[in-house]
């Protein structure tokens, strides 16, 4: 299975699958049509599935177009966003599993940012592979997403799954927020080696516009504040002995940043 990163809109990454050999694609949160059109034209790809994670305009705007244009493609999205995805014709929970390219991903249920968003993980096929986590606004490079349907403690446990994931998991998350996400993050935990490092890494990477999506896991873990609530440097910025108040009160100074 082969990854393609079609920038969209202003900062959205739509992921674009592809089995090669069979000449399918799939399509991971197409905010537009045209990035995916495009892409399967020049790779004369059938697309087959949609993969959504949650129900944004910035997420499914393409879904229209595309099933138009393929009448047989199938659209995953969560169970509770029944009505809110356009086409959507699976609906799913926690723990169902949804194939393509002879993959398997396994479906996570992560509300927080909405009240239905899911993610999804293909684990490695051999084990010196990574595993590919899909996790639209839910985990992003050095951030996460607003709540705006969920609460602290579901962010947190809904975080908490993707955090368990084996540590060389590539992160592909919808948006390229990394920058700003990291020039809060020294806000919060200013002695961080790791971060400081990441940061100067992201600020290069950056200033030459390249992307900083995927992520690993592993990184995430040492350098995202928002997979660092039982940290004691930040609970100690934030004045908290406890995992919930201490990303709650981190989530709101970055939604004042
Ligand atoms: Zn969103
Ligand atoms: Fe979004």
């Amino acid at each position: 299975m082969e990854i393609y990163r079609l920038p969209a809109l202003s900062d959205n990454y739509i992921f674009l699958l592809y089995d090669r050999p069979r000449q399918m694609a799939a399509v991971v949160d197409p905010a537009e049509a045209a990035p995916v059109l495009d892409k399967l034209q020049q790779l004369d790809a059938t697309l087959t599935t949609i993969f959504n994670t949650h129900h944004h305009a910035d997420h499914v705007g393409g879904n229209p177009s595309l099933q138009q244009a393929f009448p047989d493609v199938i659209t995953y999205g969560g169970r509770e966003d029944k009505g809110r995805i356009p086409g959507q014709s699976v609906f799913l929970e926690e723990g169902d599993r949804v194939s393509f390219a002879g993959r398997t991903a396994q479906v996570y249920f992560v509300p927080g940012h909405t009240r239905g968003h899911i993610a999804y993980y293909f684990p490695p096929t051999h084990p010196d592979d990574s595993g590919e986590l899909f996790c639209g606004d839910t985990l992003f490079v050095g951030g996460c997403g607003r709540l705006f349907e969920g609460t602290p403690a579901q962010m947190v446990t809904s975080l908490g799954k993707l955090r368990n994931l084996p540590e060389n998991t590539r992160i592909w998350c919808a948006h390229e927020y990394t920058l700003k996400n990291l020039q809060f993050a020294l806000t919060v935990d200013a002695e961080n080696p790791t971060l400081q490092q990441r940061f100067a890494e992201v600020k290069e990477a950056r200033s030459r516009n390249q992307p900083t999506v995927p992520s690993l896991i592993g990184l995430e873990k040492q350098t995202n504040p928002f997979l660092r609530w039982d940290h004691p440097s930040l609970q100690q910025t934030v004045q908290s002995h406890d995992s919930v108040q201490t990303f709650a009160r981190l989530r709101g100074r970055k939604d004042n940043f």
